[in-house]
């Protein structure tokens, strides 16, 4: 594996799935299920994860896979009309007809959980904002002997540039390890790299956490800014696109901490997004200071939710969230 590797599979198994993605957030009704934990799962979701997995099953069939969706729901044959429309979502994607077979192999392919190499993909991480119209990640990673190594996030709706939020929406954020990271225009455009914010001044610091108050704990957000005084205010944004922005130097603190005491995170909402950051010189801890540690597989069992930072103020912050957390 290597950088030019990574970025032409991620890349165009990312613009196939944004493609299906946006195809399915114009329509009226999109059509929805719960998963456990009374989480949205819609067409969409399945229909990305296909193309995503068809496509590493032909470029990267010897890695491993850890990928948040799986065929269950659709085998059932309770939502026989769910499964049909994810289908021709996937056959009109790739130009060509598709079994159901061939659908639900795609969506659960594992490929080889010996190979040090293991993707962790979020097909629609932010699926609630998806749902709202507002911001949404196709999230790709990529772990070596379970340390990110390389990451692409695609955007669909992000505002390509940050101060006209009124124009061009779709940006792609990758990243590969000290190969830097990159952003361009999804609909066409330039590749250009980017990098996080360097500033050490307090009075400029913006902080993002989750829209979804359920998914995160809104008060450390504001104690953590009251603590440190940064000024830059609190940026509510869906899905991995806080990497991103991050990465891009839009904002300087992700802060992810545990939504309740028995929460851990997935760690298919974080690979791509770590990898990204880092590479734009951003720095991941959990919110008390350890390493992340995605050795556990879809969880991340050990770690206290995720801190990533632009970097310079990483150990103050560290240390005011221990404070805080454990008093
Ligand atoms: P965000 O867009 O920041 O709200 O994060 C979206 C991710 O939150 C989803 O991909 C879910 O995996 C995750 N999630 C779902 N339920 C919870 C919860 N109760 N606490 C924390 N994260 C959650
Ligand atoms: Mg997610």
């Amino acid at each position: 594996m290597n950088a030019d590797t990574f970025t032409n599979v991620a890349l165009e198994a990312g613009r196939l799935a944004a493609g299906i993605c946006r195809r399915v957030q114009q329509e009226q009704v999109v059509e929805t299920q719960e998963k456990a934990g009374r989480e949205p799962v819609t067409v969409a979701d399945y229909a990305s994860q296909a193309v995503i997995l068809r496509a590493l099953s032909l470029h990267c069939g010897d890695h491993a896979i850890l990928a948040e969706e799986n065929s269950e729901n659709l085998r059932a044959g309770d939502d026989a009309h769910v499964a049909d429309r994810v289908r021709d979502l996937v056959a009109d994607a790739l130009g060509e007809p598709v079994t159901m077979e061939q659908l639900c192999a795609w969506i659960d392919h594992q490929g080889d959980p010996a190979s040090p190499y293991m993707w962790a993909i979020d097909p629609i991480d932010g699926t609630k904002g998806f749902l709202r119209k507002a911001q949404y990640a196709v999230a790709i990673g990529l772990l070596r002997e379970r340390v990110p190594v390389a990451g692409a996030l695609v955007c669909p709706n992000l505002a390509v540039d940050p101060n006209d939020e009124g124009g061009a929406r779709g940006v792609v954020f990758h990243a590969y390890e000290q190969a830097g990271a990159f952003q361009f225009p999804l609909d066409g455009g330039d590749t250009a790299p980017i990098r996080a914010n360097a500033t050490t001044d307090a009075a400029d610091v913006r902080v993002l956490g989750s829209v979804e108050s359920s998914h995160g704990d809104p008060k450390l957000l504001t104690a953590l800014v009251e603590e440190l005084g940064f000024g830059g205010g609190i940026v509510r944004v869906d899905s991995q696109v806080k990497y991103g922005v991050l990465a891009r130097g839009d904002a300087e603190v992700y802060l992810r901490p545990r939504s309740k005491p028995d929460w851990r995170d997935n760690a298919w909402d974080h690979v791509a997004g770590v990898a990204v950051a880092k590479e734009a010189g951003g720095r991941s801890t959990d919110v008390v200071g350890r390493p992340l540690d995605f050795s556990f597989g879809a969880k991340m069992e050990e770690n206290v939710g995720v801190l990533t930072t632009h970097g310079p103020l990483h150990d103050e912050i560290v240390a005011c969230l221990k404070r805080l957390v454990e008093g």
